[in-house]
């Protein structure tokens, strides 16, 4: 078909493809969910109720997405990690990004209400996300092992600096102050000399996170004998 005068403006659409055989991995971040979660009275330091709703959605994308084998999740962050063969969309970079994004996003909106009965949401939450590439598995694993060393240092920290101020009544100012410059062993002792807290047997899902995997079940399909 002939085209018409305006077709021109087609070709400053540059193309994105991602280099092909290498890992994908998408990392969705909730946007500004520090006041999110004041706003929607999260329960601090874990909101459980908030990280199954994250769960929720990124359970949507994974069974829109046969091509996503696994995926991480904690806090307001999910990553999916992408078969290194995928041909999804040809591997335009935008084409995956928003439309993981925007289903990741609508399923958090969609899903709301079962995971927070009684809260009404005051605005539309939003996410940004990026694509990395890594060429080699070490890589891969490295990054899921850089996340979940992240939820650890991060979930430690917060439940030390909400016991000292939802137990200990210290202001939040006193609260950073007093776990300023402290190493991991020391806010264990903290927890458990002041508050009485095994940090090791706090739910695994606030200290380890979340963990999706796709199975693959072998097909019952009879192989033909060769020849
Ligand atoms: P940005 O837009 O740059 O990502 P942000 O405000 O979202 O900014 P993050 O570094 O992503 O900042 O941190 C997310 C915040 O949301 C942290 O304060 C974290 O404790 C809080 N949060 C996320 N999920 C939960 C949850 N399930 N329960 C309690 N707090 C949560
Ligand atoms: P893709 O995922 O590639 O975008 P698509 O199915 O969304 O595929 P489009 O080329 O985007 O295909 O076309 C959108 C379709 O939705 C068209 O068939 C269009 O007529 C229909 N559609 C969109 N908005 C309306 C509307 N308001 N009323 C009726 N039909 C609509
Ligand atoms: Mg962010
Ligand atoms: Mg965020
Ligand atoms: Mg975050
Ligand atoms: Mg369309």
């Amino acid at each position: 078909m002939a085209g018409s005068r305006y077709t021109y403006v087609k070709k400053f659409e540059l193309p994105d493809n991602l280099l092909p055989g290498t890992y994908m991995v998408v990392r969705i971040d909730g946007h500004g969910f520090h006041r999110f979660c004041d706003q929607h009275s999260f329960t601090r330091p874990n909101d459980e109720r908030a990280l199954k709703l994250m769960d929720r959605a990124a359970q949507s994308v994974m069974e829109e997405y046969a091509d996503i084998t696994l995926a991480f999740g904690q806090s307001d962050e999910y990553s999916f990690l992408l078969r290194k063969d995928t041909k999804m969309h040809n591997r335009r970079q935008s084409k995956i990004l928003s439309l993981l994004l925007s289903l990741f996003t609508s399923s958090y909106i969609f899903h709301w209400p079962k995971h927070f009965s009684d809260v009404e949401l005051k605005y539309p939450p939003s996410f940004d996300a990026r694509i990395i590439l890594y060429p080699s598995s070490q890589e891969v694993k490295d990054y899921f092992a850089w996340r979940q060393v992240d939820t650890h240092i991060n979930n430690l920290y917060n439940t030390a600096f909400w016991a000292l101020v939802q137990q200990a009544g210290e202001s939040t100012t006193q609260a950073h102050a007093l776990l300023k410059g402290t190493q991991s062993a020391q806010k264990h002792e903290l927890l458990f000399s002041r508050f009485g807290v095994n940090y090791n047997k706090i739910d695994a899902r606030f200290r380890k996170g979340s963990v999706l995997v796709r199975e693959t079940q072998a097909t019952s399909t009879p192989v033909r004998p060769p020849l």
